[in-house]
């Protein structure tokens, strides 16, 4: 029977092994959709948008094959009832449309009704969800048009996809809407940022975010190895200087890098802000070698290990605030969406690459 049951608003009550647990901590959720809690909203999916360090790491272990990366994330969710990479421990988010809304979740989206079309602004890793079928895996954007259901929690958070941008553009930025918003709120007028992975998706949205914040009087550098990547970003003159490097290889991108810094940098031994976007492991050092004593690191990638970057900090005596980057901040889906509409040409570029 529909709604005959509560359920928790953070949805602990889809846990299955261990019980009793956050959906993002447990090892398998019950993606059974046949149960209806008053504190869900059910999803039709129609695309996932899959974490750019967990497709990473598939393409990694399998190959750059769609049909074997498909097989991956069928296996992983049949496996778990949610998209959450073992060994990234990341997921992504979706899109899809609203099925069914409980009276509790109806409280929390207010707005909300069925058939809405909606994107996930939560990550796949505390999402159920059930896939019938793979049917087209895009390798180069990270998404995924598939078949099946998911369940969004009271607590959680949906966005409905704008009618100004088409939808694998808002998707795509929905995926990384922590980002730019948070360095408009870390980099101060006049200061030094450097962005790693800079001509990745979130690169791109943080060096148009760093460069807003810092106004004329600072200055934004970025760090890309892929060519192409790297001549987009500097196509969009947000940067100072794209400098090709290997974010993974500290001395060497300390170099290159502080060889076309401003000397006011070089003076200050840094950065006032270094921020993580690369989507492979091993990138901690570089950012805390570049970043000025107090000044501060930015880890959005989720390819950062806690551990890495607190010991290399700790050994070469660098006094740095290191921030997680949380996915979340308020308004993030809208202000990511404001700096997409205010900047025509990474508008272009993101449509030419996701679209
Ligand atoms: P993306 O579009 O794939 O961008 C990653 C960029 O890093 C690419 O331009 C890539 O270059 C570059 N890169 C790879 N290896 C590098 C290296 N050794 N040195 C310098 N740059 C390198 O990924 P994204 O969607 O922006 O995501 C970036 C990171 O944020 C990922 O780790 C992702 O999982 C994470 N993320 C975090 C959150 C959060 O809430 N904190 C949310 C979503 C995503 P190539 O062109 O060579 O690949």
């Amino acid at each position: 029977m529909l709604g005959d049951r509560l359920g928790n608003r953070f949805g602990i009550h889809r846990a299955l092994v261990p019980q009793n647990t956050l959906p993002q901590i447990a090892e398998k959720l019950d993606a059974d959709l046949a149960k209806h809690y008053e504190h869900e909203v059910h999803l039709v999916v129609e695309t996932l948008n899959v974490d750019s360090a967990s497709m990473h790491q598939m393409t990694t272990e399998v190959g750059e094959d769609s049909a074997g990366v498909g097989a991956r994330i069928a296996h992983i969710v049949a496996d778990r009832g949610k998209l959450h990479n073992p060994v990234t421990g990341s997921g992504g988010m979706l899109l899809g449309r609203v099925d069914w809304i409980g009276d509790e979740a109806q409280k929390s989206f207010p707005k909300l009704a069925t058939g809405d079309r909606v994107a996930t602004l939560v990550s796949l890793t505390l999402t159920p969800l059930s896939l019938s079928r793979v049917a087209e895996v895009r390798l180069a954007t990270h998404q995924v048009d598939v078949e099946g259901s998911a369940v969004v929690f009271s607590s959680g958070m949906l966005a409905p996809l704008p009618d100004d941008m088409p939808e694998s553009l808002s998707l795509a930025a929905f995926d990384v809407a922590g980002a730019g918003p948070q360095v408009l709120r870390l980099a101060r007028p006049g200061q030094s940022v450097l962005i790693l992975g800079v001509g990745g998706k979130s690169g791109l949205l943080c060096a148009l975010a760093a460069r807003w914040a810092v106004g004329a009087g600072g200055t934004v550098i970025g760090v890309e190895p892929q060519p192409d990547a790297a001549a987009a970003a500097e196509s969009l003159g947000l940067c100072a200087s794209v400098v090709r490097a290997d974010a993974t290889d500290a001395i060497a991108t300390r170099e290159a890098v502080l060889a076309c810094a401003r000397q006011s940098v070089v003076d200050a031994d840094g950065f006032d802000l270094v921020v993580s976007c690369v989507n492979v492991a091993g990138a901690e050092p570089t950012a805390i070698l570049l970043c000025r004593p107090r000044g501060k690191v930015y880890f959005f990638s989720m390819a950062t290990s806690f551990a890495r970057a607190a010991l290399v900090a700790e050994g070469i005596s660098r006094d740095v605030d290191m921030v997680i980057g949380n996915g979340y901040c308020a308004d993030h889906a809208q202000t990511t969406l404001e700096l997409i509409r205010h900047a025509p040409d990474l508008r272009k570029l993101f449509e030419a690459r996701f679209c």
